[in-house]
């Protein structure tokens, strides 16, 4: 199995390269040369497998010969060890046909932990064999950072920076950064916004004498392995029905739902994947309207979704336009100037037959909070909420079952939960304990100077 890039001017490489690498260099994304494809049979035994062996059998078509299966049921069931709820992404009804898949019971409480645990696991190994270093870089407006850090803290040859805008993240988001015990972690709160820490990051990926210097490289939902992980859960849930489930999927870099496409051209069937958004709606009106367009991002209750740009969507455009490579690069030198793609109709219709969309303001979020705590007793969080306020407005006609993806747990984000239910949901012991560690981080301007002569020394010290 080889990877290509959506901008067609990298060489095709083998999993554990596109691991390592993140981006593509020619500035595309990684997509594998062609779709493994999985029997009707197989995905229904997956209604009687445990998650790890449902993980195996999909990973193991998209990994190759990378690592060899020993190695990867090994890495994926330590990666699941440490999970909460031993099904890993429970089902649960909270209505008529209508359920949560709970994709937060990992070390930090968010649904990256299923990614990234098992991305740092492979991540460690495919270095091993290559032998070298790793530089990992991330910007992150809260969940991605921890999520990160509880992947790759302690692991041999590889250092990793977080940059988080001060002061902008939860203070649960920012203890689970900040306490870990790790020193190969080094936390950065960077004085501006995420978009400020997002542009630092972005420009010394482009200066590549520094990029490859420090061997840098990527572990956001741009690194393949991240959504090939991701896919996993879109199998698990759909065995469990007799007839193909719509899913709503709370989005920001598109990564998530871009995962459930991956898994419908490897053979599931799904009657729909509903993009939920909050007020930064560029995906909602990119697939609506027809515009791609990037504004200013504004906050939000579900800060994990407060995306102007979302880079995930460079895969599913390439997909759209029957892999056309030349049309993308085109489409994104266009957008590195105006900020804005036109899809003409074709892609369009082709976007159309797998996706819906919808856009879900904080009143909206707030409400859905409160009415599946009436419904139900159970508090869910702001992003799942979203998500639930776009399965509220689905026509139900053909009776399909609705699986939302529930992202995260309530009790990162108390301050939404209690404003729209009153209660503040309870710190599960793990965050508990963290909330009286001490924190460790640097403070710096958003200058991405300091910050590359910050990671320059610390890598040299490594
Ligand atoms: C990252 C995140 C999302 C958005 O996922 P994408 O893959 O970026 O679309 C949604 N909810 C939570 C809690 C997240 O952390």
């Amino acid at each position: 199995m080889f990877y290509l890039s959506t901008r067609g001017q990298a060489p095709q490489v083998a999993f554990a390269d596109m691991l390592l690498a993140g981006l593509a260099p020619d500035g595309g994304l990684y997509l594998p040369e062609s779709w493994p494809q999985l029997s009707p049979s197989e995905m229904r035994s997956f209604k009687n497998t445990t998650y790890g062996e449902t993980a195996g059998a999909v990973l193991s078509r998209l990994i190759g010969d990378s690592f060899a299966a020993d190695e990867l049921a090994a890495d994926i069931a330590s990666a699941y060890a440490g999970f909460e709820d031993k099904r890993i992404a429970p089902l649960v009804e909270i209505g008529p046909a209508l359920y949560l898949m709970e994709l937060f019971h990992g070390p930090t409480y968010a649904f990256k932990d299923v990614a990234l645990q098992i991305l740092g696991r492979l991540f460690a190994r495919a270095l091993k064999k290559r032998g070298g270093r790793a530089t990992v870089l991330a910007a992150t407006s809260g969940d991605t950072g921890s999520a990160a850090i509880a992947a790759l803290g302690g692991l041999e040859n590889i250092e990793v920076f977080v940059l988080h805008p001060k002061g902008r993240v939860s203070e649960v988001q920012r203890r689970q950064m900040t306490t870990t015990p790790h020193t190969n972690v080094h936390n950065i709160a960077i004085e501006g916004t995420f978009d400020d820490a997002q542009a630092i990051v972005k420009d010394l990926f482009a200066a590549t004498d520094f990029a490859h210097a420090v061997d840098l490289t990527a572990v956001n939902s741009i690194n393949f392995a991240r959504i090939a992980a991701q896919a996993v859960y879109y199998f698990t849930a759909a065995a469990q029905f007799d007839a193909p489930p719509v899913f709503v999927v709370p989005t920001g870099n598109f990564g998530d739902v871009f995962a459930g496409e991956a898994a419908m051209r490897m053979g599931l069937k799904a009657e729909k994947l509903v993009v939920a958004t909050n007020a930064n709606a560029i995906m909602a009106t990119a697939l609506n309207e027809g515009v791609y367009a990037a504004g200013e991002a504004q906050p939000t209750y579900s800060p994990s979704m407060d995306i102007q740009v979302a880079s995930n969507f460079e895969r599913a455009l390439f997909e759209a336009a029957n892999r056309d490579a030349a049309y993308v690069r085109a489409a994104f030198a266009g957008f590195a100037k105006t900020r804005r793609i036109d899809l003409p109709d074709g892609i369009r219709a082709a976007l159309a037959v797998r996706y819906d969309a919808g856009s879900f303001d904080d009143e909206k979020t707030l409400a859905a909070i409160a009415r599946v705590h009436a419904e139900t007793g159970r508090l869910i969080d702001p992003h799942t909420a979203v998500g639930v306020a776009a399965a509220d407005k689905l026509d139900r006609k053909t009776g399909a079952p609705i699986v939302v993806l529930s992202t995260a747990h309530p009790a990162k984000f108390p301050d939404a939960v209690k404003k729209a239910t009153g209660e503040i949901p309870p710190l599960p012991p793990r965050l508990k304990a963290m909330m009286g560690a001490e924190e460790r981080y640097t403070v710096m301007a958003a200058d991405k100077e300091s910050v590359r002569a910050f990671i320059d020394a610390k890598v040299r010290a490594a």
